[in-house]
């Protein structure tokens, strides 16, 4: 269960609903990864049934002007966290780097572990450099207001609802992210309006944000955001083509794991947990220099985002994660592009409008800084 839920979790649908009937409102949804694996179970299909088609054509149903996938902000995440992570192996920066996708565990850290600060990436999160992305690039691109646009993230995390209203993640004087509801909201939301959903014919995103590799899929799942990282920094690093970009050492549901990833001669140690305990075991190890690794990646919820707080109620039955965290490697295998760096679209980004990773413009844009907070 996400560790922040019962403290947050707040209904936003009516306030979906107003932005939808609002004539003046642009309104933009995005999709984290692990919707697509779990949202069919509140309409009575089997656990790990793949729905992203469905998905789509039900968003366009409710009366979303623009239909779009948090994995294109996923990819937008590798380019700028693997660059960064290269960066600090480089400059002798600080390591380990940890990935910032889960708003539970940088939340955590800032109270708990405060002189460990340093430690996660600055990167926004997906969803949040999403909203950012909607409202300057694809803003300026449509020619729409951005103080005309809404944008709804519909994600699998309770926790993420407190992490788009942070100051910090905002774009000068307006929020990225306008609302978030969870996959049971979205449930919710299309049996209020009525929608045979297991009988809609599948439909794709939009473009331009609508593209996504495999390694964006598999952010669902624990040890996921790392493995697409070093599906990018491998070939970043090294300038070979990578062959098998399944690190099956980075997979699997323990707890707490670590392993090693060959980048041609430099070995790049790697730290994974997932739920409550084992995460702040991890983080001990490495303050008292029991651990000693180059990046490692937390997730608050077991199984990762398969298992968050606002998905579909699993009542602690694991084989339910298991199936869904099945049909996210299965949606990465039947993507054609598995790696974020070969995303067409994303590449369009970066030579439009944001120029290098990890660039100036990407920095102000997509980077924040997380502070330490008084201990709670
Ligand atoms: Fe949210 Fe995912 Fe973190 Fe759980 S693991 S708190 S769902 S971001």
């Amino acid at each position: 269960v996400c560790p922040t839920a019962a403290l947050t979790e707040v209904n936003h649908t009516r306030k979906v609903w107003k932005a939808l009937h609002n004539p003046d409102k642009y309104v933009v949804v995005q999709v984290a990864p692990a919707i697509r694996v779990a949202l069919g179970e509140l309409f009575g299909m089997e656990a790990g049934t793949i729905v992203t088609g469905k998905l789509a054509a039900a968003l366009r149903k409710l009366g979303f002007d623009q239909v779009y996938d948090t994995e294109f902000g996923a990819d937008v995440t590798i380019m700028e966290e693997a660059k960064e992570l290269i960066h600090r192996l480089e400059t002798g920066g600080r390591l380990p780097m940890l990935t910032s996708c889960c708003p539970a565990w940088v939340s955590f850290i800032e109270h708990q572990f405060p002189d460990m600060i340093d430690v996660p990436s600055t990167c926004k999160s997906p969803h949040i450099m999403f909203g950012t992305l909607a409202k300057t690039y694809l803003a300026e691109k449509m020619g729409i207001d951005p103080n005309k646009m809404v944008v709804v993230s519909v994600m699998p995390c309770v926790a993420k609802k407190a992490e788009a209203a942070r100051t910090e993640l905002s774009l000068d004087d307006h929020d990225n992210v306008d609302i978030v509801i969870t996959t049971r909201e979205l449930g919710d939301m299309l049996k209020e309006a009525g929608i045979d959903f297991d009988k809609l014919a599948d439909e794709d995103f939009d473009h331009p944000l609508g593209e996504s590799t495999g390694a964006a899929s598999i952010f669902g799942t624990t040890g996921g955001v790392i493995e697409a990282a070093m599906r990018t920094a491998y070939e970043w690093v090294t300038g070979e083509t990578l062959e098998n970009v399944e690190f099956q050492q980075l997979r699997g549901m323990e707890g707490l794991r670590e392993a090693t990833v060959d980048l041609k001669g430099q070995e790049i140690k790697i730290g994974i947990a997932h739920g409550l305990g084992n995460a702040r075991q991890l983080l001990e190890d490495i303050r008292n220099g029991k651990g000693e690794y180059h990046a490692i990646e937390i997730m608050a919820c077991p199984g990762g985002c398969i298992g968050g707080g606002g998905q579909p109620y699993h009542y602690g039955n694991d084989e339910i994660v298991k199936k869904r965290q099945q049909a996210i490697y299965r949606e990465d295998q039947r993507k054609s592009i598995r790696k974020s760096h070969e995303n067409p679209e994303v590449i369009k980004l970066y030579k439009e409008y944001l120029g290098e990773p990890y660039g100036e413009l990407a920095k102000k844009l997509l980077h924040t800084k997380f502070e330490a907070k008084e201990r709670i």
